[in-house]
């Protein structure tokens, strides 16, 4: 079976980042560590901090009055800040800087008595997290239609902003018929759609042209993984979203086929590993990665902590 690994595939900075803080917050501090939230949408990394110390809440009620508290990568609602404040939590926030440079585009926005209009996945963490940063209401969309539905006068001073996970094919579909509603409307287009998403959908986009099968690596409330996949059965290969070995289906294959494989950017690469072998008990495998976008994105930690040297 031909093998062809996307490249580049899974972790990005801010999720290298979050997991760095978590790591750093539990060497400096010592166990436990609360992170609100799961730190990133993985299950494995999840479960591998949870054995260093980290616990997981997904309220701040359950964090004792003082602890040291991580918030996640999706970035947090205000109400949220205000209750980590109210229960003196030592705050560590490990919000990806391209997650907090969205909540500044909503803030600043606002300020200038802009109606907000956000492209993004009800009930996503980092959504919710979005919609809480400012005071006014800001109307949620995902679609074409829903666009079409929108009832704001013609003369509305409006502005949208994305999620950073989101499919760059789509929002640019869905901003262009924003764009055709309201010509004055203000927006990043898909610019802050974030980096690595963009590079990852790339080589997804090539992959697709030359595999007859693709595996994305990834958990299901992975916005991103789900999104590689989506866009893969779109572009007519089939796709299927596995979060490690023990989720591939050899009826999916044959000996003879080429397989792509890709990976979220929450998705660590011990997960593709274990994607490749189980594969490999299936057929013999010839291995190559595609070439592809090299990234060299880095964030620094958030204050507080110190910097592996
Ligand atoms: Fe940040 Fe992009 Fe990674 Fe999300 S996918 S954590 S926005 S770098």
């Amino acid at each position: 079976m031909n093998i062809i690994l996307a490249q580049p595939r899974g972790f990005c900075a801010g999720v290298v980042r979050a997991i760095d803080t978590v790591e750093q917050a539990l060497e400096q501090f010592g166990a436990p560590v609360y992170v609100r939230h799961e730190i990133v949408h993985n299950r494995h990394v999840v479960q591998t901090l949870r054995d260093q110390g980290a616990v997981f809440v997904d309220e701040l009620e359950r964090v004792p009055v003082g602890a040291l508290t991580i918030f996640s990568a999706h970035g947090v609602a205000r109400e949220v800040e205000r209750q980590a404040l109210e229960r003196q939590l030592q705050v560590v926030d490990a919000t990806c800087p391209l997650v907090t440079k969205v909540h500044n585009h909503a803030r600043q926005y606002a300020a200038k008595g802009y109606q907000l209009i956000l492209i993004g996945e009800p009930g996503h963490p980092e959504v919710i997290g979005i919609l809480g940063q400012v005071d006014a209401p800001i109307t949620l969309i995902q679609t074409v239609e829903q666009v079409r539905a929108l009832d704001f006068p013609a003369d509305t001073l409006l502005a949208y902003l994305t999620q950073t996970t989101l499919s760059v094919d789509d929002t640019r579909t869905v901003v262009k018929t924003l764009t055709q509603r309201y010509p004055n409307i203000v927006g990043p287009d898909a610019r802050d759609i974030c980096y690595a998403v963009q590079n990852r959908q790339q080589a997804v986009r090539e992959l697709c042209a030359q595999v007859d099968v693709l595996l994305v690596v990834g958990n299901a409330n992975s916005a991103n993984a789900t999104t590689l996949c989506k866009q893969a059965n779109d572009s007519g290969t089939p796709s299927y979203l596995v979060s490690d070995g023990s989720e591939v289906d050899t009826r999916w294959f044959t000996p003879e086929m080429s397989v792509g494989i890709s990976a979220g950017a929450s998705t660590p690469e011990v997960s593709v590993q274990d994607v490749i072998a189980a594969l490999a008990r299936f057929a013999p495998l010839h291995i190559q990665t595609l070439p592809g976008r090299e990234e060299h994105v880095q964030f620094r930690l958030p204050p507080g902590l110190i910097a592996r040297q």
